[in-house]
């Protein structure tokens, strides 16, 4: 099937672009020594696991879900690592993630202690620090440095009972971020907690670190690694979510109405706040263009302007009555009619897994294409998906 014949709306996920970063992310892997995990909180699609785990060491979780998800689909069928954290877990779930994940993070004395018996020689224990320093004012939303912040412990909350009981520490303080900041913690980290990490056998600097993007500086990343495992004589590993899969994916939606207050508006067959949330909680503007292709010859796709830009300016949004969901303003040389298609860029990322049936909207479909542009259905929501999750079994109906 091709890209035209996909039903919308749906995503797709690009494996060409999946598969250039994973290649950027291996050689990290390979000339650092470093492990890298895919977190998977920021996509979660496992039907690429496969394909992911031929590049790197395993899958991080954020709870139980997440933990399962990464065990059943990457650690145990392709023997890879599975670590998980959480800001604080409920006993019950403990004795599964201490049979099924060989790293767990703790973030707080207390749960250390309240779970340590449990999960003590099944797993390798560690903690998530808190180096109380800043590199992104921009988004408190996603800084978890930022004061009052519930994530990591304080240097003086690791306690010789504390270091006692752990093999590892875990940093996560970034977002979208350049190798500069990530540089300017570890500076501080090891300033801090520098004899620490002397005692410890792993050292996890989290996500947030933009690798795969344009501009990163790689080799940086690479020395980087390689000094804190020589110096410290220890295990690095990096658990980035958006580097595995930024621009590997896209939401393809079609126009079903054109209507006019003060500036024409096209009415989608997506929605900012049910299929690409983030559009409205970062917020941002997605990238658009007006046809797609794989393996992405970049000269050949149509980019939609900004407002103004080009000759008719639209305002692109959502099938739901909610008035603010509005994906953004944009602009197009040509006219634009009920059936036609514009595809959102950079949809695998915290959008799949993000994704409601707020206002009874369908779910999209989800697609794969390969390297040479084949799609293939992954798999297609219906009644039932809104259905079930909102109630007892029991209907009128039955
Ligand atoms: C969100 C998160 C990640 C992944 O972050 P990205 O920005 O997607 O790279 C990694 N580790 C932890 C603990 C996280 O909360």
């Amino acid at each position: 099937m091709q890209l035209k014949d996909v039903k919308t709306p749906c995503y797709v996920i690009d494996e060409g672009a999946l598969i250039h970063n994973l290649e950027i992310l291996k050689r990290v892997e390979r000339e650092s020594g470093a492990r890298i995990l895919l977190a998977q909180k920021c996509f979660s699609g496992f039907d690429e696991y496969p394909l992911i785990a031929k590049y790197i060491s395993g899958t991080t979780g954020s709870g139980l879900y997440e933990a399962r998800l990464g065990y059943e689909e990457m650690a145990r069928p392709f023997r890879k690592q599975n670590h998980v954290y959480a800001p604080a877990y409920k006993s019950e779930d403990i004795p599964e993630l201490a049979r099924i994940c060989d790293h767990m993070v703790f973030n707080s004395a207390a749960q250390l202690e309240k779970h340590y018996n449990a999960v003590k020689r099944k797993t390798s224990i560690g903690v998530r620090i808190n180096p109380q320093y800043r590199t992104q004012k921009d988004h408190p939303m996603y800084d978890p440095c930022a004061p009052g912040s519930r994530l990591g412990m304080k240097k003086e909350d690791l306690t010789p009972d504390v270091l006692a009981k752990i093999d590892g520490i875990h940093f996560h303080t970034m977002c979208e971020q350049r190798f500069d900041d990530l540089a300017r913690t570890v500076r501080v980290v090891e300033r801090d907690f520098g004899d620490i990490l002397m005692r410890v056998k792993w050292l996890n600097m989290g996500g947030g670190q933009h690798i795969t993007s344009e501009g990163y500086d790689v080799d940086g990343l690479i020395a980087l690694i390689k000094h804190l495992r020589e110096t410290y004589n220890i295990e690095v590993y990096l658990e980035p979510g958006e580097a595995v899969t930024i621009d590997a994916g896209i939401l393809v939606s079609e126009v079903l109405d054109v209507v006019e207050n003060r500036l024409r508006i096209l009415i989608m067959d997506a929605s900012a706040a049910c299929h690409m949330p983030d559009v409205l909680e970062v917020p941002y503007t997605p990238t658009i263009s007006e046809n797609y292709a794989a393996p992405a010859a970049e000269q050949d796709i149509i980019y939609a302007g900004e407002a103004a830009e080009k000759k008719i300016t639209y305002r692109l949004a959502g099938n739901t009555c909610l008035a603010g969901d509005v994906i953004g303003d944009y602009s197009f040389d040509t006219e634009k009619k009920p059936g036609d298609r514009l595809y959102f860029h950079d949809m695998a990322i915290y959008s799949m897994v993000k994704n409601n049936t707020f206002n009874g909207i369908p779910l999209p479909s989800i697609y794969a294409m390969d390297e040479k542009g084949d799609c293939r259905l992954l798999k297609e929501f219906g009644y039932e998906d809104f259905k079930t999750r909102l109630g007892s079994d029991k209907s009128q109906n039955a």
